[in-house]
């Protein structure tokens, strides 16, 4: 199936045959045999980079060397990039990132990646080589390192995490005992690692299906206070999951995140350090950090909706119905959640001009007549014919 990708065809002309060969690798094939459709597809080859880019311009394709010191070379074909990679074999490793050296070798290549279900290779014609036991671990649904866990998590600590995410997205069941073990024995390699890379494999294990299972686990090991400096709220990030699948919700990881991860306001201020999240990650994770949810009626949460906006007030009124202990069932908050449907938040009416109209110098001043004056809007319900100027002579008294 993944094979009858379009471009695919356009690509292997090119590079396939005459001394060479390319075949796809890695997630894709993963992906492919599960049944799902990968949305990259990634493929090896025994070409050197030189080579990758003198093929793919032969072939009118267009070559970008987004790589090129690792052996990568991103071949853009009618639109659509395929990231192609010269076979490699690890030389040495610094256990942050592996020292690799270009190869011929289908199985060198295979072994030195991380676990069994990502080290397949498809052939174009569709034949899938496997040299490490990954196919009847896919079909067992299990995720083994390649070889000796310890070893292979000492080349490279990030992949303790990498393991719990693919046990979140894929596995059924315990995780492989050896692996849980090493990794709980080596958890201390996690304290050299960027941070950048710690996020964004923390952020897609909330993200897969186990999530829930996952952070138990890491929780336990104590692998989240170490990677988090916090503790995990672990019945709180279960009960999202439920409502999620309740409410049919595509999973929001940093709605999860603040599911399990915040008790206090400052937790948002220490993950957005400790985990180097983008301003926008940070931001949404301090408006879920919020105190909790008012939900004693109606106009309290057109109150928050207008405050927070419609995805952040979806959030917390998420988070506010697992903290008040309420059924997924329950009509009131179900009711809460569907206010962005019934009510969109009006614009505050007025801005700056209007003040200097009614005698207002720019300046601190203004702003914090702009702020006084829109409470008492907010506090009236919203109105559209409040008169600002008369408000605004009763705050100057
Ligand atoms: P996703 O669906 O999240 O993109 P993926 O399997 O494509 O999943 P990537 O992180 O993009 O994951 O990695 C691509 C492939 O490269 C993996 O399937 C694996 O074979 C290999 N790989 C990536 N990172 C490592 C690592 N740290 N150690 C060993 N192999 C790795």
């Amino acid at each position: 199936q993944v094979l009858a990708e379009r471009h695919l065809a356009r690509l292997f002309e090119a590079l396939d045959g005459q001394g060479e060969e390319i075949r796809i690798a890695g997630g894709a094939v993963r992906d492919a045999l599960l049944g799902t459709v990968p949305d990259e597809i990634d493929l090896a080859t025994t070409a050197l980079p030189d080579e990758i880019v003198r093929r793919a311009e032969a072939a009118g394709l267009k070559p970008v060397p987004t790589g090129i010191e690792h052996g990568t070379v991103t071949v853009v074909v009618d639109g659509r990039p395929f990231e192609v990679t010269t076979l490699r074999r690890d030389v040495e490793t610094d256990g942050r990132h592996a020292v690799v050296a270009f190869g011929r070798d289908w199985e060198e290549d295979a072994k030195r990646r991380d676990f069994t279900i990502n080290g397949l290779f498809l052939d174009r014609e569709g034949q899938v080589h496997d040299f490490i036991g990954g196919k009847s671990d896919i079909e067992a649904r299990r995720i083994r390192f390649i070889g000796d866990a310890t070893t292979r998590i000492r080349e490279d600590y990030l992949r303790i995490l990498r393991f719990f995410r693919f046990f979140a997205r894929y596995a059924d069941g315990d995780p492989d005992e050896e692996a849980l073990h090493a990794a709980i024995a080596e958890r201390e390699g996690l304290l050299n690692l960027s941070r950048e890379r710690i996020r964004v494999e923390l952020l897609k294990t909330l993200a897969a299906r186990r999530a829930a299972d996952a952070f138990d686990i890491l929780s336990e090991t104590g692998l989240f206070g170490l990677v988090t400096g916090g503790i995990a709220r672990l019945s709180r990030l279960r009960r999202l999951w439920e409502l999620e699948q309740i409410l049919g919700r595509r999973p929001d990881p940093v709605l999860r995140l603040a599911a399990v991860g915040l008790f206090v306001e400052d937790d948002a201020e220490r993950l957005r350090e400790r985990l180097r999240l983008s301003n926008e990650e940070a931001g949404r994770l301090r408006a879920l950090a919020g105190p909790p949810f008012d939900a004693s009626g109606e106009a309290s949460s057109k109150v928050l909706l207008y405050r927070l906006g419609a995805p952040t007030y979806d959030g917390r009124v998420m988070l506010g119905w697992i903290d008040a202990g309420a059924s997924p069932m329950d009509f009131a908050w179900r009711d809460r959640l569907t206010l962005p449907e019934r009510w969109t938040a009006p614009r505050f009416p007025i801005g700056g001009t209007d003040l200097s109209r009614w005698g207002v110098d720019k300046g601190p001043e203004m702003g914090s007549l702009l702020k006084a004056l829109e409470e008492r809007w907010i506090a009236a319900g919203f109105p559209d014919d409040m008169d600002f100027g008369a408000e605004l002579a009763r705050i100057r008294g």
